[in-house]
């Protein structure tokens, strides 16, 4: 018999939930991982499974489950309660509260599935502080020796957010699961670009996982004075860096697959001074190939352009390295 979700239900857990953490009226939700309001969303939804008759547990990467059924390898599903600034009410929120429903209408229905079933939300999904942090732990692809080193944008530390939040950071990597007690993992999330929108297809089904790559290119050029070096004797890196970014991307665009890819650039000169010109300049570079076969867009372009493009400007090529997964404290160095 096909048993049917309530959809009023779902509704209003996805309307309760996006009160936490709303901004002023048009301005969407601020609920980043760790903050208060993020707390306040995860006592709810713990509530709210416990309500839906589930078992629940949060883990010590801040990773939340709810549970239904005995023993024997779980049937997953989940994703995000945390948002980006001035997120929507939908992203993440959906894969946990439809989670949620499915688990609460088999409840209800008394039905008795074969593996137990489990809703999750994963902690700092977003990135405040380390992308994909609970999932990593989870899998065991934390890396304990980074973990007093991640900060947010603005300089606070992950140990500290953690612990306000009444959680122990450098203990975040016990959070790893035995891979025997997993059978299946399934996520249902919003389309984050336009394709099927556009297309007005309502619903579509992954051929592969975004995979973000990011690489720091510095340019050493030479710092003098901005007013009175003729044009013709500047070492000005910012323009190799400028230059090689463009050319970059076209190449890509040629060459590579359609997937989006993006740049961001900074330049610098001695002691913040206004008047020499910039002795250094570089470009994070960031792509996110997600079917096969993109290609492997660094060592593309680190290679001949990236020499090429700064000798060209009076710029020598200074380093170009692979640039960490997580938030960078600092940028660029
Ligand atoms: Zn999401």
């Amino acid at each position: 018999m096909p048993l049917g979700i309530s959809l009023p239900r779902l509704r209003s857990h996805i309307e309760a939930l996006s009160r936490f953490g709303r901004n002023p009226e048009g301005q969407g939700i601020t609920r980043s991982c760790w903050s208060p309001a993020h707390e306040e969303a995860r006592a709810w939804l713990l509530d709210k499974m416990k309500e839906a008759g589930l078992a629940t547990k949060v883990d010590l990467a801040g990773n939340t489950f709810g549970r239904l059924g005995g023993e024997g390898p779980v049937v997953m599903t989940g994703s995000h309660i945390d948002t980006v600034p001035q997120g929507g009410p939908l992203d993440g929120a959906l894969g946990v509260l439809a989670g949620l429903e499915c688990l609460h209408t088999v409840n209800e229905a008394g039905i008795r599935t074969r593996f137990p079933l489990t809703v999750a939300a994963w902690s700092d999904e977003e990135g405040r502080y380390g992308s994909l942090f609970g999932s990593r732990a989870f899998t065991g692809k934390l890396d304990p020796k980074l973990i007093p080193d991640f900060r947010a944008a603005d300089g606070e530390r992950l140990v500290d957010a953690m612990a306000r939040a009444g959680f122990n950071a450098l203990e975040a990597p016990k959070a790893r699961c035995d891979p025997r007690t997993l059978s299946a993992y399934v996520e249902l999330h919003i389309e984050q670009g336009p394709h099927l929108e556009t297309a007005r297809i309502p619903i579509g089904v992954v051929e592969g996982i975004v995979g973000i790559h990011r690489d720091r290119l510095t340019f050493i050029g030479e710092p003098d004075h901005a007013g009175t070096t003729p044009m013709a004797r500047r070492k000005d890196a910012f323009l190799g860096a400028a230059d090689y970014a463009l050319r970059a991307r076209e190449h890509i665009v040629r060459c590579g697959s359609w997937t989006p890819r993006s740049w961001r650039g900074w330049s610098g000169n001695a002691g913040g001074f206004a008047s020499p010109s910039p002795g250094a300049a570089g470009c994070a570079w960031r792509s996110s190939p997600c079917r096969a076969p993109s290609p492997p867009a660094a060592p593309l372009v680190c290679s001949p352009p990236w020499s090429g493009r700064a000798r060209r400007s009076g710029s020598s090529p200074g380093a170009c390295r692979p640039a960490p997964a997580t938030t960078p404290r600092t940028w660029p160095r």
